[in-house]
């Protein structure tokens, strides 16, 4: 029924069926806006008589006339999408009025011994209205004030009054006067009179409303598709602004923020519904209990048996929605009248404690807890979060690449990030793109922000790893590194922000502000624990974590972890005290030169591994051997090479030679992965050796070690199969030499298509396959990771892809040749583990295909592992 008739439209028919006061009124559904956007804004021919007969219908029930003069049916014209998306689009209401439609309601009121003002109070509000959301009479710069609440101003100036409600019926008809001729002023036209073109106005406005940029920008936050459309709902009024016996309010069944049970909402006397959230009048706490001032009067005081009303119907609606509701509603002379329920937008902390009480109130079972629980909400719980009440200066946006928040002070490079750090400074490090070089600044920073990239570039990734928050490709900052300062066109304005200055990042949203914003820190309560159980005990897939370090891989098994699926070794080699050691194997010219510096990268390999297998005793760990291009350890600076030319005993400019020599145009389709093993085997035989030594310290120490040995890049068969030998070759060496026995597995990542298209004959010669699906998405879209970032985010906006499909997998092209790989992979070898290590791994719609193409395992980021557990209960359930 949402489908169809939108949120709000559903809500009321569903309340009007359960026999709910709701005023009465018919929905005009989102296939009319679907036709309206097909056919060059036109509507389908027989919508004009259906609107009439509508109408009709609706005069009937409320025993008065749409556009009569002696007794007028008013209506309200409202949006609703099927998800609600509050505040993005447009509302029209009092519609139906005109200068001499308004007489006769007066008339009317006059002689049921009301207050004629009341008349002209809805008539000015509905030219306001009408004004700004049909006529398009808007502020035209950030500065102006809005035209109608300008005019409004002047005369509550004028007549030495604070408050709308304090004008009086001279100064409302003035003002409806003055509102008209601005009108005419502006927009150079004149009010309609006539209320049938009055209503077909405000329905083309509902449906435009569908396209502006607020209501745009919002499904794209929200990977809404813009073919769902909007309703829209035509009610009769109901008045909230006849009197002081008179409010309308807005209300939460249990608490949004927090969760608790109860009943928590704000209300305005004699008002009608846009003046509770414009703010001109602060609204008064709904019940006693929420009274944050003893001067503050409840509804429950002022009006109890309205409330005692509300009460019951609250009461009523959420245990038949069975959930949380968010509720609109009119008191009209005494009478309650409700205008929405809808599902309740909550924190996750709010999401999670409603979801476990609800089910021990016995609302709900613990299988619709775990399907209800928003995945993708799950990751506010784990980072912290800039505090949603506070404002923000906005001054840019990019890719969420990395949730979670950051505040501190801009610093340009990572030395500079880690030496502000040292000093206790908090900091965002803040770069054109990352490289590998950057890792210890990334560390360093609170947060990081890059003007190019994607979802999986070196920043994204590496951040979400450290759970880091990372807003990425943020094409509209201009980095000057020179200057040590960038700059951002904000509405036509050029704000510079220099080393030193404050940001803070959102990096669930992608947002960039100026200054610093309050933060709320993560905590994990019971009922977390509780959800989680539930979650655990209903997924069929494991969920392993992507870490290379053993901090991240104890994070991770806090968080739930069951292995490790991909621990990428070149992060090891990027470190600090090891580039050297690593220059000098890549620049080595002959096989014993690089033998002597490999021997040095040995221990230290075989350290890294030590902790990894610690931290993750008991549980498998796929150790990935190395893959970026050799290039990307190079040396850049003077400095470097001079360093790297002394320990290999060689002029700099020999060093400058080889490094160019080692040049490639397309490094990511270039000497990268096995192919470096195949060309330099004893890079992986020194890895392996490290891998098995490691396990055998280890085991020794009792720990229970279970190494799995992963070769990324395979595309043929006879690549992995000289792989695999070479792999068991040195770890069956480095355990005689031990005289140790310890179980290891040698696996494939399927990263190329031509993987999954051969994948049968690579099963014969693996124990494992591990979808990098970073790389298939890569190769099967011929869409470079790297510099996706500058058409991506358009061809989404004009959904040719309705997600990134870096994010999410593109279930359809991808999908087909993942599917291959695993029924080809299966027939060889049935019962082959698989699993998947590429960033898709932590993605909710991602991790159900994995479930359904029968994947033993995820793996994904520390901070995504509770998210993709609770995407693989979800998963199972709907499978049952
Ligand atoms: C992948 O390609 O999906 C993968 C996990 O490897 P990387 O991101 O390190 O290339
Ligand atoms: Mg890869």
């Amino acid at each position: 029924m949402k489908n169809l008739l939108g949120g709000k439209g559903a809500g009321l028919a569903e309340m009007n069926r359960l026999g709910i006061p709701v005023p009465p009124g018919f929905t005009i559904t989102t296939e009319v806006c679907t036709y309206y956007y097909e056919h060059g804004q036109s509507y389908p021919p027989e919508l004009d008589a259906q609107l009439r007969e509508a109408v009709a219908h609706v005069e009937k029930l409320v025993g008065s006339k749409f556009g009569d003069a002696s007794d007028p049916l008013l209506v309200s014209v409202r949006s609703g999408a099927r998800v609600s998306m509050p505040g993005m689009m447009d509302t029209v209401l009092n519609l139906g009025l005109n200068d001499t439609i308004v007489e006769g309601l007066a008339q009317k009121i006059k002689a049921a011994s009301g207050s004629p003002r009341f008349a002209w109070d809805s008539y000015r509000r509905f030219v306001q209205m009408y004004g700004d959301v049909v006529l398009g009479l808007k502020p035209e710069s950030k500065t102006e004030a809005d035209p109608f609440e300008a005019l409004l101003e002047k005369k509550k100036e004028a007549r030495g009054v604070h408050l709308d409600t304090e004008l009086d019926e001279k100064a409302l008809r003035e003002l409806v006067a003055e509102f008209k001729a601005e009108i005419k002023k502006r927009k150079g036209r004149d009010f309609p009179d006539d209320p049938w073109e009055q209503l077909r106005g405000a329905i083309g406005a509902v449906f435009g409303s569908w396209e502006n940029h607020r209501a745009v920008t919002y499904r794209q936050m929200y990977n809404i598709p813009s073919s769902w459309g909007t309703a829209v709902s035509v009610q009769a009024m109901v008045f909230g602004n006849q009197g002081d016996d008179c409010a309308t309010g807005v209300a939460f069944t249990r608490d949004p923020s927090t969760g608790e049970r109860r009943f928590f909402g704000e209300y305005l006397v004699n008002a009608q519904g846009e003046d509770v959230v414009a703010g001109i009048r602060t609204p008064q706490p709904i019940n006693n209990a929420s009274k944050r001032q003893p001067d503050e009067k409840s509804l429950e005081e002022l009006m109890p048996a309205a409330y005692a009303d509300l009460v019951r119907t609250y009461e009523r609606l959420e245990k038949h929605y069975r959930d949380m509701q968010d509720i609109e509603f009119t008191i009209a002379k005494g009478k309650l009248w409700m205008l929405q329920t809808r599902t309740g937008k909550r924190t996750a902390k709010a999401m999670v404690r409603i979801a476990v009480e609800m089910v021990k109130e016995g609302m709900i079972d613990a299988d619709e807890a775990v399907l209800r629980a928003d995945a993708g909400k799950l990751d506010e719980l784990l980072h912290p979060m800039l505090d949603p009440s506070a404002p923000k200066k906005i001054i840019a946006r990019g890719l969420p690449a990395s949730p979670g928040a950051a505040v501190g002070k801009v610093v340009f490079h990572a030395d500079e990030a880690v030496a502000e750090a040292q000093k206790g400074e908090r900091v965002v490090l803040v770069r054109v793109e990352t490289s590998p070089e950057d890792i210890h600044g990334m560390t360093a920073a609170q947060g990081i922000l890059t003007a190019r990239g994607g979802m999986t570039s070196h920043a994204a990734v590496v951040a979400r790893g450290m759970g880091k928050c990372c807003v990425a490709g943020v094409s509209a900052i201009n980095v000057d590194y020179g200057k040590a300062q960038m700059s951002v066109n904000v509405d036509g304005k050029v704000v510079v922000v220099k080393r030193g200055d404050v940001l803070s990042l959102d990096g669930g949203k992608g947002e960039v502000i100026l200054g610093a914003v309050p933060m709320s820190a993560p905590a994990l309560d019971e009922d977390y624990a509780q959800l989680m159980k539930w979650v655990d005990e209903r997924r069929r897939l494991k969920v392993r974590t992507n870490a290379d370090t053993p901090t991240d891989a104890q994070t991770a098994r806090n968080y739930g972890a069951e292995g490790i699926g991909l621990c990428r070794t070149e992060h090891m080699f990027f470190a600090e005290d090891k580039i050297l050691a690593v220059r000098q194997m890549i620049l080595a010219d002959s096989v014993g030169e690089r033998r002597r510096a490999l021997d040095k990268i040995l221990p230290m390999q075989q350290k890294d591994f030590v902790g990894i297998f610690k931290a993750m005793d008991g549980l498998p760990v796929t150790i990935r051997l190395l893959d970026p291009p050799l290039h990307e350890f190079l040396p850049t600076e003077d400095a470097q090479i001079a360093v790297v030319a002394e320990e290999l005993g060689v002029k700099p400019d020999v060093v400058r030679a080889r490094v160019a020599a080692l040049h490639e145009s397309n490094p990511m389709l270039g000497h990268r992965g096995c192919r470096l093993a195949i060309t330099n085997p004893e890079i992986y035989e020194t890895q392996v050796r490290a891998i098995i030594q490691a396990a055998v310290e280890v085991k020794r120490a009792g720990v229970d070690v279970q190494p799995e040995i992963m070769i990324p890049i395979i595309g043929h068969e006879r690549e992995l199969a000289i792989m695999r030998a070479l792999v068991i070759k040195a770890a069956d060496a480095a355990l005689a030499d031990a005289r140790e026995k310890i179980a290891y597995t040698v696996g494939t990542m399927i990263e190329l298509p031509r993987a999954c298209m051969v994948a049968d004959k690579l099963a014969a010669e693996a124990d494992f396959f591990s979808f990098g699906t970073n790389d298939l998405t890569q190769t099967t879209l011929g869409v470079s990771r790297d510099d996706a970032a500058r058409f991506l985010g358009d061809y989404v906006k004009r959904g040719i892809y309705p997600v990134d499909p870096f994010v999410a997998i593109d279930q359809e092209g991808l999908g087909a040749l993942m599917r291959i790989g695993v029924d080809k992979g299966r027939s060889a070898k049935p019962k082959l583990k698989i699993g998947i290590c590429g960033e898709h791994g932590g993605e909710p719609s991602s991790v159900a295909f994995c479930h359904s193409l029968g994947f033993d395992y995820v793996s994904c980021s520390p901070f995504r592992v509770p998210i993709a557990r609770l995407a693989a209960a979800q998963a199972a359930l709907k499978d049952r």
